[in-house]
Parts: structure tokens; sequence; C-alpha cells
């Protein structure tokens, strides 16, 4: 029997059970006369990920702790198939640096890769980069920051851009200087004002580390300089980030604070496509605030650009030691202002060239744990 003809996009869906995966999985849900669900994946959350992928009865399962006698497909078989003719694009919403060799290696292959991971540009942003222009792979920013970037660079010449605007909601603490971030609890740092997220998250934009991962994030995605990234606190978030041009004209894209915008742009793009979510209601009255960060409270910003100037294996120190000290700040073994400090201190031993391979990530990393074990 002939298998009829489908001509649909196949996708692979990284990290299907988070946030940014779910919310993916509800976009291709929403459009299946256009997307294909090939295979999505999960850490461990299996039964959660059979659940979210039941509109999708054809698409392959994979879970990165299978128990020992499954029969599931292990990663070399998400590898070869993300390699494979039957997948055109790759949502990327693992947290962290384990998300690296799939993005290689959807790079490698040619495909487009939506990345919500920012780490891997963090970490590794030049190697990332360079494979992607050797292979022809392309990187599509699903960070709403970056989303909101891409599509104010669009149709722009590169050398017209004059300097990155990333907007920032603050997190629970910049508009209260009156708390001292030195006792502020694991709980307390866990409530965010705009955002519904996960843990890691949801810390970083309390610390701005988050802000800071994506100024790192920017810099390789854009091709942009220290100086040409700049932070503007936003509270409401609706402004998602804009761009100056050298003749003083700014473009800022808005919008409904949903991740599914971001995500359906990168899946369709260049296309824009009929949305479902409440739109922002210009026929009320609002405002929205635009003021500077209180960069001496929240040293995380210029800590970025410190890593900027750096270069080498800065950024994988950075982001490896924030991971780690995260960690000890929820295990209350250090205090929520030293989450910063920590990682300044991994900086100064960070090694000089850039990572081009696991086993130098591995190396930068253990390095910057190294520096946040000892602290106190
Ligand atoms: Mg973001």
């Amino acid at each position: 029997m002939n298998m009829p003809f489908d001509d649909r996009e196949g996708v692979v869906v990284l990290g299907g059970t988070g946030s940014i995966g779910r919310n993916t999985l509800a976009v291709l849900a929403s459009m299946p006369e256009r997307f294909r669900l090939e295979a999505a994946t999960c850490r461990c959350s299996l039964e959660k990920l059979v659940d979210l992928t039941k509109d999708f009865p054809f698409a392959k399962l994979f879970c990165a702790e299978r128990p020992q006698d499954s029969t599931l497909p292990d990663e070399e078989a998400v590898l070869e198939l993300i390699g494979s003719d039957r997948v055109k694009t790759v949502v990327c919403a693992i947290q962290g640096i384990g998300a690296l060799k799939f993005v290689l290696a959807a790079l490698e292959a040619g495909k487009r890769v939506c990345l919500a991971t920012k780490e891997v540009m963090v970490a590794a942003g030049e190697w990332v980069t360079d494979v992607a222009r050797k292979c022809g792979g392309k990187i599509l920013p699903v960070d709403s920051e970056h989303c909101a970037v891409f599509q104010c660079l669009n149709g722009e010449k590169k050398a017209a851009m004059k300097k990155i605007w990333l907007t920032c909601s603050g997190g629970p603490f910049h508009a209260h200087p009156e708390v001292d971030l030195h006792f502020v609890t694991p709980e307390q740092a866990l409530r965010h004002p705009t955002w519904n997220m996960g843990t890691k998250i949801t810390l970083d934009c309390a610390t701005l580390m988050n802000k800071a991962l994506e100024i790192l994030e920017a810099a390789w995605l854009f091709g942009a300089t220290e100086e040409q990234i700049g932070v503007v606190i936003h509270p409401q978030s609706m402004v998602h980030s804009m761009v100056e041009y050298r003749d003083g004209a700014v473009l800022a894209q808005c919008g409904p604070t949903d991740m599914k915008l971001p995500i359906q742009y990168c899946l369709t793009h260049p296309e824009r496509c009929p949305a479902f979510m409440k739109p922002l209601d210009f026929t009320q009255a609002m405002h929205w605030d635009f003021l500077p960060p209180d960069t001496k409270r929240f040293p995380a910003l210029e800590l970025a650009r410190k890593v900027l100037r750096m270069g080498g294996a800065a950024g994988a120190v950075f982001n490896a030691a924030n991971d780690l000290a995260l960690t000890r700040f929820l295990n209350h073994e250090i205090a929520f202002d030293e989450i910063v400090q920590t990682v300044a201190a991994a900086l100064e031993s960070a090694p000089r060239s850039a990572p081009r391979s696991f086993e130098e990530i591995a190396a930068a990393k253990e390095q910057a744990e190294k520096v946040v074990a000892a602290w106190r």
C-alpha cells in the first residue's frame, strides 16, 4: 500500500514537558495542516509527555532517564532522527548546556533550530554560530527578547543598527530598593511578577542574571558588541525588546505576554500566521514605563559586559558558575547577593580560549564549579 504523500514540515521538540515545550506542542496542534510532530523528548516525565502529545499519535517519544528495560529509543536515535530528511525544524527547549549536542547535530545537518536554550549561546556561542554558518543551519531565537530583536531587524541593513535594547521586567526586587538583597530567601525569590516559568529562570530573573545571560545571547545571535547592547527596565513586559537605528528611529516589538507568539513566529518564519490569544487592547488606557536598571544593586548586568570583554571560555564559566550558585542558594548555603559574587569570582580563572569541544565545555564547567563550591 502506498502511503499518501505528506508534505508537512517535520518537527522535533526537545524538552516537551517544560513551559516552552508545552507551548510549542500547543502551537503545533493548532496548525496540523502545516506541521507534523516527528518526535518529542523529555528528561523524566514520560507520562506527562504521552499526555501532552495525544494529538500526535504518530510522534516518536524519547525519555532521557528511561528505565533500564525500556524499549524506548535512546539519545543516539534522537540525534539520527534530527539529521534525517524527515525533520526540517528542531525546537530546542531543554534547559541547560545538555542541549548543545542536539543543537550542533541539527545545525550540522543544515536544519532550522528554534532555540529557547540561551545557555547554548552563552557557553558555546562562537562554536555554534560557526557551525551554523559553515553547514547552512539557521538559528531562530525563541527567547522573547531576542525574537523581538530578530523581528525589529527584519529587512534592515546590519550596518544601520546602532543599539539593541533588551527589555527587562526587573524581577520581584528591582522596584523595591528597601529590600536588602543579602536577606532574600528562596521563597521570596521564586515569586515573579509577570511571567510564570520554571525555578531556574525565575531565580535568574530575580538576580537579573537572566538579562545578563540574554546580553551574551544577543551578542552571538546578532553579532553585536558590548556597546551595542543596552538593558531597559520595563515592568509591564509588553515591549519585548527594541532596536535603535543610526538615524535615531527605534523599532519596538510589542504584544501579549504569551510565549506561543515567539514560538509560532520562529516556526512559521518568514510568514506570520493567525494566533489565538488575547491581543493587546489599545482601546483601553494603559501606560508603559521604561527606566534604567540599578546596576549597583544588580551587578549581574555589568558582569555580562565583562564576560564579553574577556571572551574565551568566560561565557561557559559564567553559565556553569551561575547554575551551581543557584543550587547552593536554594540549599540555603549562600546568600542571594552572593549568587552573582560567586559567579564573578569564578570568572577570574576562566580558560582563555573559546570552547570548541565538549571536553573544553566540561573543563570550563569543572573550573567554575570548583570556585563556587569553595565559596565560604
Ligand atoms: Mg527572555
